[in-house]
């Protein structure tokens, strides 16, 4: 009889070496350039059109992953990775993701894996602790913050207390449900809101003040003219640290205004929440006594390998209300426990093992290792945002934040901004930027303006690689 693996020999010696490949690739990762500059269907022209009857061994495997695969990479972990919010996989976390494969366990129930559950337990309390968020939140995690925030305007929906659950929200008379963001909100927010059922136009944008912060009266006078106009608010999202800027959205004056309301509040930190580790950036969290659900991503500022997103609520019976199903299957029902089910608190019937990373992170490094990289990685921003300050050709398009700077090079002409002459110049510069393989960065337009961003947030970025954004000035 056949078996797929008769022995573990090969496994043993393949292993062995690939352990090696990877520490000398995060040895050597700057040698590499940042962005891959392979061209569309490259990489797919590079395999053959079926997979091979008889199976290779895993020397050619590695061979072919390395001369077919790997030039394809844009590289993550290079410590020059500015882009979008650069991500880490760090060594604690590369080495439990093995372990992680290796149980390849589903923890759809407690029994399905009781440490599956409860180290998800205990690495949530820890991290809630950790960050400095309020007791009594319930926490899950998902692999996204897209996800996430998805399931929480799904809770949100279910506190409206109208029946959708059963009753769906066709042929049936409701008002038109209305969430509310920031302009600077997350594509995620109008994504989970479509698949909700809420329409594009039920997503309505508020108006943003100088620094990209949600603008708190605008949102009061949004919720009075859509109740005059007989719809009903329902969910209103603030972020935490904006994709474009890392700004912060009001949240005491958001709260208030969803208290006096009855609105959800759910707050997006997918990006900064990671950064309160560090206690001095916990007045973040100023207001959050309001928050009804929190999204804080530890795949992209805890060094948690990507996927790990976690969602808190401190209503978990409305999420489970939203998801558990009405009748559990018989092959599913729990006879012995009442412990916690987290199939019953999201749309995923099975689920990895991912509290294994976020635990080996913070055990592995600490809380104090942790919070002085966070430090140096605002502290280089910081740095890199006063060294462009200090030029005459170069103006920041919002105020320096978190770990993020945005800015331009301008053109003048007498004396005034030439707009597109500076348009120009800045796409020309990040082009510069992007094709040398040396740093890779991202755009953004803000107030029309179009602008460079830099993101620090990679375990093994220095000053020296973040200073090499000077170099194509
Ligand atoms: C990155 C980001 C998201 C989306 O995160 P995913 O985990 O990739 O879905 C959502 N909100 C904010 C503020 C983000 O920065």
């Amino acid at each position: 009889m056949p078996k797929l693996d008769p022995s573990s020999d090969e496994f043993r010696a393949a292993g062995h070496r690939l352990v090696d490949w990877i520490a000398d690739y995060l040895d050597g990762v700057d040698r590499y350039e940042v962005l891959s500059r392979v061209k569309p269907g490259d990489i797919e022209s590079r395999f053959a059109a079926a997979p091979g009857a008889k199976g290779k061994p895993y020397d050619a495997l590695i061979a072919e992953f390395e001369s077919k695969i790997v030039p394809g990479v844009t590289h993550w972990n290079h410590p020059a990775f500015f882009a979008y919010f650069s991500i880490t996989g760090s060594q604690a976390g590369i080495l439990a993701e093995l372990l992680t494969a290796a149980l390849n366990a589903n923890g759809m129930l407690w029994k399905t894996s009781p440490s599956l559950t409860e180290l998800e337990i205990v690495t949530l309390r820890w991290l809630r602790e950790s960050l400095g968020l309020p007791n009594g939140l319930f926490g899950i995690i998902n692999d996204t913050a897209s996800i996430n925030s998805f399931l929480a305007l799904a809770a949100a929906r279910d506190a409206l207390g109208l029946d959708i659950r059963a009753r769906g929200m066709t042929g049936r008379d409701l008002p038109p449900l209305k969430v509310y963001c920031s302009e600077h909100a997350h594509s995620s927010i109008e994504k989970g809101a479509l698949a909700l059922g809420f329409g594009a136009d039920d997503v309505v944008q508020i108006p943003s003040d100088d620094a990209y912060r949600m603008k708190a009266d605008a949102l009061e006078s949004a919720i009075a003219r859509d109740r005059a106009a007989g719809a009903l608010p329902c969910a209103v999202v603030a972020t935490l640290g904006t994709t474009s800027t890392a700004s912060v959205d009001p949240l005491p004056a958001i709260g208030a205004i969803a208290r006096r309301q009855n609105l959800w509040v759910h707050v997006d930190a997918a990006y900064a929440g990671s950064a309160t580790i560090e206690p001095s950036f916990r007045w973040l969290w100023k207001g959050i006594e309001h928050a009804d659900s929190i999204v804080v991503n530890p795949h992209k500022w805890l060094f948690t390998p990507i996927d790990c997103s976690v969602l808190y609520t401190r209503k978990p019976a409305v999420l489970r209300n939203a998801f558990s199903l009405t009748e559990t299957p018989a092959y599913l029902t729990m006879t012995d426990t009442a412990e916690i089910n987290y199939m019953d608190y999201g749309l995923q019937l099975g689920r990895r093992f991912r509290a294994l990373k976020l635990w080996m992170v913070m055990e592995h490094y600490g809380t104090e290792r942790l919070c002085a990289v966070i430090r140096d990685h605002v502290g280089y921003a910081q740095q890199l945002a006063g060294e462009l300050s200090k030029r005459e050709d170069i103006e920041l398009l919002a105020p320096q934040s978190f770990s993020v700077v945005v800015f331009r090079r301008i053109i003048r002409r007498d004396r005034e901004v030439d707009e597109e002459g500076s348009e120009r110049t800045t796409t020309e510069l990040l082009e510069r930027m992007n094709g040398s393989g040396r740093i890779f960065v991202s755009h953004t337009r803000l107030r029309g303006r179009f602008g460079i961003r830099v993101a620090i947030g990679n375990g093994a970025t220095e000053w020296k690689h973040v200073a090499r954004v000077l170099e194509f000035l």
